[in-house]
């Protein structure tokens, strides 16, 4: 495209269809000046940094397929790059739509850089994680530029989408002391802000420096996903003061940055019960105008380390249901460990359930398609292709091989054997005889 424009927002808004929106738009099944009415209005977002040549784009937004995140990076326990790399195949390989790097132990940029150069998902970084890395010293001891820089460093080096969590100030500081909160802040990023705030008095950089931020994400595209420092990390804390009140102070962010034409997503909960999940999907899309809605879990119990991966699908698929667009996976080591790459697959395809399963009851275009071929595959007792349609074949051509039936391995599976329903179904509509013994 020979047009100039800053962000895919500011491209929408000029009526440029950029060929990452005309990518998008075929993806989806979408028509090009619908998806451009979207993305300028900020529903939709595209987060494609000007330096990530490699990237193959995709849209966020409740109109679009819901799309899900895959955390990871190193940490001074668990510092093997390679490791790293090999959970980032296999996101791209089970379908991860974007990859979030959270290093936060020795030099970040060069892995950072090896993914913007080499990863085709979406690219995403919490810039504060880096700071106290990046310039090895105490937390107490930077300054609001320092932070600043890091923004831009990130944003230099191709990353689509940056969390900042901006909508904490020194208000929250308040809430929180004097609060009745169980669990206070569990935002890494949030804990950090807080800690730096209460240590030198300062206001949030974030916050107070807006301005210059969304003055970098125009320059190199970068979309800012406002973090929510204040999500409730228990079902007791859900949907309570500290949470509303940054949420409506990211309404108010969200304006800001459309006025300079910056690209905006809404990180949300957190724990909250289930009853409660349809009502933060509504109160986000009402305070923040439709931006898309990028949730983290929800979890919606406490009580299952080791199967958070099944709490957080529970609740992201009922969050997917009512708006949100963007999924945060959970893996069976939430609140325990670093992922290994078992869990990391773990999380993956728990999440990709959830999303499928919004998608199918949203009546998305084609969303369906797979399920119905899938029953047809069933129905024919055709093994090869339920594999190809299945979400994770690789497992469930290993249960299936693993226990196959004594006789007739072409034919039923080893739960039911001669007893199996659809043979037996398919036999009598045939008018042929049925064998059990
Ligand atoms: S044997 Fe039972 S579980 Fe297996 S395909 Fe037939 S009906 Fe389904």
């Amino acid at each position: 495209m020979s047009e100039s424009y800053t962000t895919q927002m500011d491209a929408a808004r000029r009526g440029i269809k950029t060929e990452q929106l005309v990518t998008v738009a075929r993806k989806e099944h979408m028509d090009e000046d619908k998806l451009m009415k979207l993305v300028a209005e900020g529903k939709v977002v595209i987060p494609a940094n000007k330096a990530h040549k490699c990237l193959d784009p995709e849209g966020i937004g409740s109109a679009l397929k819901t799309k899900i995140n895959v955390n990871l990076g190193v940490s001074r326990d668990c510092k093997d790059y390679d490791v790293e790399m090999e959970k980032v195949k296999e996101a791209v390989k089970l379908g991860g739509d974007a990859i979030m790097d959270l290093s936060s132990h020795g030099n970040t940029q060069p892995f950072r850089q090896k993914l913007t150069h080499e990863c085709p998902v979406m690219v995403g970084t919490v810039p504060v994680y880096d700071a106290v890395i990046h310039y090895q010293r105490d937390l107490n001891t930077l300054t609001a530029e320092d932070f600043i820089d890091v923004v831009r460093l990130h944003a230099e080096d191709g990353v689509d989408f940056v969390t900042l969590h901006c909508g904490i100030n020194k208000k929250t500081l308040e809430q929180i002391k004097h609060g009745r909160r169980k669990m206070n802040i569990v935002s890494r990023g949030g804990s950090l802000i807080y800690a730096w705030m209460s240590m030198t008095g300062e206001e949030n950089p974030f916050y107070s420096h807006f301005d210059e931020i969304l003055d970098i994400c125009a320059e190199h595209d970068v979309t800012i996903s406002l973090g929510d420092a204040c999500r409730p990390g228990c079902l007791a804390d859900a949907t309570d003061i500290s949470q509303v009140d940054e949420l409506i102070r990211l309404g108010e962010l969200t304006h800001r940055a459309w006025e300079k034409n910056v690209q905006v997503m809404i990180e949300g909960p957190g724990h909250v019960p289930l009853d409660q999940v349809a009502a933060n999907m509504k109160i986000e899309q009402t305070i923040c105008k439709g931006a898309p809605f990028y949730v983290l879990g929800p979890l919606v119990t406490d009580v299952a380390p080791g199967y958070d991966h099944i709490t957080a699908a529970i609740g992201g698929a009922v969050a997917a249901m009512n708006g949100a667009a963007f999924l945060c996976y959970v893996t069976p080591a939430e609140h325990l460990a670093l992922p290994n790459v078992e869990d990391v697959r773990n999380g993956i395809i728990a999440s990709k359930i959830a999303a499928h399963a919004a998608d199918i009851a949203k009546h998305l275009p084609g969303a369906r398609d797979e399920d119905d071929a899938m029953a047809d595959a069933r129905r024919k007792l055709d093994w090869d292709e339920q594999f190809k349609h299945a979400l994770d074949p690789d497992t469930a051509k290993a249960i299936r091989d693993s226990r196959l039936p004594e006789d007739d391995h072409s034919d039923t599976c080893s739960m039911c054997g001669k007893f199996c329903a659809v043979r037996s179904m398919n036999k009598a509509l045939a008018g042929e005889m049925i064998d059990i013994l």
